[in-house]
């Protein structure tokens, strides 16, 4: 990066002199800071030892490792293993490289279980205090007496229980006399607390299991509100971050901690968005399924989303960095657009990544005025001006070495089938009969004859080369296109796994009832290409080594190449193929691209603009209470006005909206008035909130509700026709980002692109016929019994449909079709 004189506008690629965003946790610590009110910030990253970690946990390990590393604090790794029947040493050894890999390093490992002892005292010093007690109740009747949200709880016998005796139960609790089930220890707090959490819950219950730290020294374990917040406070936290959907859990949090006597300033816990992801599931019970039913080869297949798969398919660990500060930090969850995911990729490889080419589907050209056995040597650079050499030739054990690279160049070479057509369409840049085109590198040829195989396709192509335009152009005339190619005595046989989305829909989480989310994978998520070929300088590659095959993507050698064979493991295509219009020159594109029809990922790849989820409040807050969650902005604004206060209780207490969102709709008269004009055309206060909060305000950027191109009422319109199930959501999102961009009418949209959702069961059924015709194969194959087919013929009626058929609807025909 050029020099930066003091003072500019900082670049955000330079780490050393970002300026980084202040987040609210951000925003939150330098107010401690400034008042000294830790020694120093603590944090932890705590994962549960069931699973690999994914995505989501790259964003809180890059946000807690990351604090740390800014303010000079700690932050531990944790494993929360409290649950001994799902815990695993496997997983333990994973998520520690894990983490390594990303680029951390921890200042503590620590296991929940360390603790268990410490936590048991804790705990008798409650049922002491007379602020626990050991209930003998079934969990039914525990579940039952608990009350509902309208109705408080009812005390089960034992809450009276002396407290001599519950000690004596819980020292023989802990002994083993009692069976699974047969009792557990409460807090007694409060049975009609309008926080469910806080009704009396359940601290430990009996699990006589083998632990796979502990072994069989416990057979009483401690439930996540009662240990996670010990954990804590024993290794000295000062900031616990966890996700929003902890956020009811904070009280019990607090009571904990405040009962057993630790004393401000001790650790608080604060809630921040959840990353989800397009395209993408991040449920570990879900991934599980993934990897145990053989929907993919494993944990690191690189189609998963886990750290482990996304470093198999060649994603640099800094590219999973820089997408996490990307997306920031807010406090309302909202979904990421995976194209801004593959933009940080591409930003990555392309500095980092050296150029080779490779032919994907091999077409053979003979050049007939080519010496036979007349081989030259040609120069090519590894990288376009020499950028990125240097950071590579650091790299060690790279095998890259020097700026250039050479290239045999002999009378037969491969290009890619992609790059020929016998009728080209207006517009073709690349080879055609009689046409001219730049090999890469290299010189210009044409195409004289075209020598087709007995199915017709073209099997061999004899073109002759301009020997005078080795790097010059050609004399008195303009040649547009340049291809890819290599010499086909010299190339090297490769396997080529092209990768891409695993699932048809953005949203594999929303599934019918009766649906499963596994209907939603990808059928063409993995295409295998055994026939391509690569430039002699890949012979010395190795396994986790990274190119850029020139005008094809960005590649990683699998561990599974052998001495004889290299297997490529497509990382990312070179430009976001889901939103380019199919059809477009193709001569800067990505030969061998995948053709999906979704058309997800909005520009965010092009654009290169650093987008945030949320700047989040920009002062600085004082030391934060409990309750003191909402923006200071906004609550200086309700403070100001009193239509607004009026405004953030009825959203709450009427509409039953969660704080965040009461606090933004309430937070200026331009966004609550918004809120009212939508439900003037859509009377669903929880569901217009969402989208307002979640989906609306993602996509206007920094503009105010006041400054869209569109009212509240066309707003209403859109999530009503939802509601009715006149659109997919997926759909009606595509809507939204038109509307906020064009300000266009949702319903006019609908008609134009025909969004309407094909809940037609004839339509449906049409397409499933065509889809059973084309798959008859698998679909003798599955009513032989491989069921896990369903998925395959639900994701390709899915694509015929454009995304658009009912799930549910589809689900039952195709069974029907497929049964019947
Ligand atoms: P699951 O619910 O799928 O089991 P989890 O959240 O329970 O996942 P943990 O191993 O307990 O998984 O998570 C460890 C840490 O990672 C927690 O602090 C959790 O808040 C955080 N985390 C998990 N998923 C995400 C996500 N999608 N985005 C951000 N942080 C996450
Ligand atoms: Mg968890």
């Amino acid at each position: 990066m050029a020099d930066n004189p003091a003072g500019s506008m900082k670049g955000p690629k330079d780490p050393e002199t970002r300026t980084r965003g202040r987040d609210f946790i951000r925003t939150l610590i330098d107010a401690h800071q400034a008042e000294g009110r830790y020694a120093q910030v603590a944090t932890r990253f705590p994962p549960e030892p069931n699973g690999y970690l994914h995505i989501g946990h790259a964003k809180s390990i890059c946000l807690n490792f990351g604090l740390a590393a800014e303010y000079g604090g700690s932050c531990n790794l944790r494993f929360d293993d409290t649950n001994p029947l799902t815990e695993d040493e496997e997983y333990t050894r994973a998520i520690q490289e894990d983490v390594r890999w990303l680029g951390f390093e921890w200042s503590k490992l620590r296991h929940a279980s360390d603790y268990f002892e410490r936590m048991y005292v804790v705990a008798v010093g409650l049922i002491e205090k007379g602020l626990a007690y050991v209930d003998s109740a079934s969990d039914e009747e525990i579940r039952e007496k608990r009350g509902t949200v309208t109705e408080p709880g009812t005390p089960t016998t034992d809450r009276d229980r002396p407290v001599a005796e519950s000690l004596d139960l819980f020292r023989r609790m802990r002994a083993g006399e009692f069976e699974d089930g047969s009792m557990v220890l409460r807090a007694r707090i409060n049975l009609s607390a309008h926080n469910m959490i806080m009704r009396d819950p359940v601290l430990y219950r009996i699990r006589h299991a083998h632990h796979y730290r502990t072994g069989n020294d416990w057979c009483i374990y401690p439930l996540y509100d009662y240990a996670h917040c010990l954990e804590d406070v024993f290794e000295g936290i000062s900031h616990s971050l966890c996700t929003l959907e902890f956020d009811n859990n904070r009280e019990i949090y607090d009571w904990v901690l405040d009962n057993a006597g630790f004393e401000e300033p001790r650790t608080h816990q604060y809630e921040f968005a959840r990353l989800i992801l397009d395209y993408t599931i991040l449920s570990k019970r879900k991934l599980i399924r993934l990897v145990k039913e053989g929907y993919v080869s494993g944990w690191d297949d690189p189609r998963m989303p886990t750290i482990a798969g996304f470093r198999r398919r060649g994603v640099p660990a800094a590219a999973l960095r820089s997408f996490c500060e990307m997306i920031g930090v807010a406090k309302v969850n909202s979904r990421v657009d995976d194209g801004k995911l593959e933009f940080s990729i591409r930003d990555e490889m392309n500095r980092t990544a050296p150029r080779a080419m490779a032919v994907l589907r091999p077409l053979v050209v003979e050049l007939t005025n080519w010496d036979e056995g007349r081989v030259d040597m040609l120069d090519a650079p590894r990288f376009p001006d020499g950028a990125g050499s240097a950071e590579l030739a650091e790299a060690e054990g790279s095998a890259v070495s020097g700026p250039a690279r050479e290239l045999p160049f002999g009378r037969r070479v491969l290009i890619d089938r992609e790059d020929f057509a016998v009728e080209p369409p207006s517009g073709w840049k690349r080879l055609a009969p009689g046409g001219e085109v730049r090999l890469r590198n290299a010189y210009v040829i044409r195409c004289d004859e075209v020598v087709s195989g007995p199915d017709g396709e073209p099997e061999l192509l004899r073109c002759s080369v301009d020997h005078d335009t080795l790097g010059r152009h050609p004399e008195g005339r303009k040649v547009q296109g340049t291809i890819h190619w290599v010499s086909e005595a010299h190339s090297l046989p490769l396997e080529v796994r092209l990768y891409d989305r695993l699932f048809t829909v953005a949203d594999p989480e929303d599934v019918p009832e009766d649906g499963d989310f596994v209907d939603y994978l990808n059928p063409d998520s993995l295409v295998t290409l055994t026939e391509a070929r690569g430039e002699p300088s890949l012979k010395s590659a190795s396994a986790g080594e990274a190119y850029q095959f020139e005008r094809v993507g960005y590649f990683v050698v699998d561990a599974d190449s052998t001495d004889g064979s290299l297997v490529m493991n497509r990382t990312v295509t070179l430009r976001d193929n889901w939103t380019r219009k199919s059809g477009a020159d193709g001569n800067d594109g990505a030969a061998g691209g995948q053709k999906g029809a979704g058309k997800g990922a909005e520009g965010a790849g092009a654009a290169g603009k650093v987008p945030q989820e949320s700047p989040g409040p920009k002062t600085p807050r004082g030391p934060v209470a409990a309750d003191d969650r909402v923006s200071p902005e906004r609550r200086a604004a309700r403070e100001a006005n009193p239509v607004l206060a009026a405004r953030f209780d009825r959203y709450q207490k009427e509409f039953g909206l969660t704080l965040d969102e009461a606090d933004i709709l309430s937070g200026s008269a331009a966004n609550g008035d918004f809120f009212e004009a939508a439900l003037s055309a859509h009377d669903d206060p929880a569901a217009v909130a969402s989208w307002m909060v979640n989906d609306l305000a993602g996509d206007m950027g920094d503009r105010s509700f006041a400054d869209l191109p569109f009212g509240g009422p066309a707003f209403g319109t859109l999530i009503a026709r939802v509601a009715e199930g006149a659109v997919a959501r997926r759909a009606a999102c595509e809507i939204l980002t038109e509307m906020v961009e064009k300000g266009t009418d949702p319903d006019e949209v609908i008609r134009r692109d025909g969004l309407a959702k094909v809940s037609d069961e004839g339509a449906i059924g049409a397409m499933i016929d065509e889809v059973l015709g084309e798959w008859a194969g698998k679909v003798a194959e599955y009513r032989a019994g491989s069921r896990n087919l369903f998925g395959l013929f639900m994701g390709q009626v899915m694509k015929k449909s454009g995304g658009n058929a009912d799930p549910g609807l589809l689900r039952r025909l195709l069974t029907e079709k497929l049964e019947g």
